[in-house]
């Protein structure tokens, strides 16, 4: 069998070794936009507190999943899925422009969601998904620090999980903090209000700023400075972060004419609407639109999807037992929301 993978996260990553120890005839081909190699994306938010971070994030580098036999592409993008020929077409590859499959594995994971209103300004904000993210965010952290001799500033908007934990760590290593929420607690999805509350004193005894309840009006220049507007009046930082939650990237499927919704609409057993062409991890949205945006069970949806495909699991995907963890520091939950 012919296996294309798109993304190399820790969805598409776990497939292709998981099937590689499983089937050692198969054809393996991952192809990635990504090229630092594989990284843990949670421990982006450990990304300023930690000074190794850019060595200890990487998991794995390409080459060593070359090793395993998996053939990778890196700064390869695919651009179009065509499902009539089998084939995807991919930019970046030295004299390839089109690459055939039996069997396509789409885990091309997910983007963070700007808020429509945000949308016009997006010249005037920063987000915070990726290693590249990190890197652009640390140098300009460092740049302030060289000329400005001074910390930096930094307004986040969101007081999910993503921005909770962003804001705290930037916090741990030294710099001053705003957290704009437009909920009245923190982590509203993942927490009981109690929770909520004892997050909220842990934040604060970082010293960080927590506004509740702002409707964000403007997000805008001003000289070196970035204004924040709201109905309370307007504050200004040097960077501003939008922190809002996450999309699943379903353009290609779209383009493929795949079934969408929030995610790539997947039965139990992580098939799309075309039963050649399989997706998992972020991307994915099960039956009782269920997206499962968590490490754990990604990783669980890929070995089972390798013992599928080789034959040697035939029962439908189950959702394994996990709770939600905030790695925001000197917080631990006492009542954490177990799916
Ligand atoms: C800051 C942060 C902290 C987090 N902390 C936690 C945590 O503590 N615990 C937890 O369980 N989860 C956490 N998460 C969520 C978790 O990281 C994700 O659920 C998981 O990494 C998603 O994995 P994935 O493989 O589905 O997608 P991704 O990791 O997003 O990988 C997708 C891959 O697809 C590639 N790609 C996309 N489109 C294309 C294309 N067209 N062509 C080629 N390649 C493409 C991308 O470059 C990337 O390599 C966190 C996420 C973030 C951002």
């Amino acid at each position: 069998m012919n296996i294309i993978i798109i993304g190399s996260g820790i969805a598409g990553v776990s497939f292709a070794e998981k099937l590689r120890t499983l089937s050692a005839d198969d054809d393996i081909t991952l192809l990635t936009k990504e090229h630092y190699g594989y990284y843990s994306r949670p421990m982006l938010s450990r990304g300023f507190s930690r000074g190794d971070i850019e060595q200890t994030i990487i998991i794995e580098s390409f080459d060593d999943l070359r090793k395993q036999n998996i053939r990778v592409f890196e700064s390869a993008t695919v651009t179009e899925v065509d499902r009539l020929t089998q084939t995807v077409h991919v930019q970046g590859i030295k004299d390839i422009a089109t690459l055939a499959y039996d069997y396509l594995i789409i885990a091309t994971g997910s983007a963070a969601f700007i808020p429509p209103p945000f949308r016009s300004y997006r010249d005037n904000f920063y987000l915070f998904n990726s290693l590249h993210d990190l890197i652009e965010l640390r140098q300009l952290q460092q740049s302030i620090v060289n000329e400005k001799k001074r910390v930096t500033e930094w307004a986040i908007i969101g007081g999910g999980l993503i921005g909770c934990e962003l804001a705290s760590d930037l916090a741990v290593a030294g710099d001053r903090v705003s957290l704009f929420h437009a909920e009245d607690r923190l982590m509203e999805r993942q927490l009981v209000a109690e929770d909520s509350l004892k997050l909220l004193a842990v934040m604060q005894s970082h010293s960080i700023d927590v506004t509740f309840k702002q409707a964000i009006q403007a997000i805008e220049k001003a000289g070196e400075k970035t204004r924040i507007m709201t109905e309370d009046g307007h504050f200004e930082f040097d960077v501003v972060i939008v922190a809002c939650g996450f999309k699943p990237r379903t353009e290609l499927a779209e383009q493929a004419g795949l079934e969408t919704r929030r995610g790539i609409v997947v039965n139990q057993f992580l098939q799309t609407s075309d039963k050649n062409i399989f997706a998992l991890g972020d991307v994915a949205e099960l039956p009782g639109n269920k997206l499962y945006a968590y490490v754990l069970p990604i990783r669980n949806q890929a070995l089972w999807l390798a013992s599928y495909l080789s034959g040697q699991q035939s029962e439908c995907w189950q959702v394994p037992n996990f709770k939600a963890v905030a790695k925001v520091h000197g917080f631990a939950a006492d009542h954490p929301y177990v799916f």
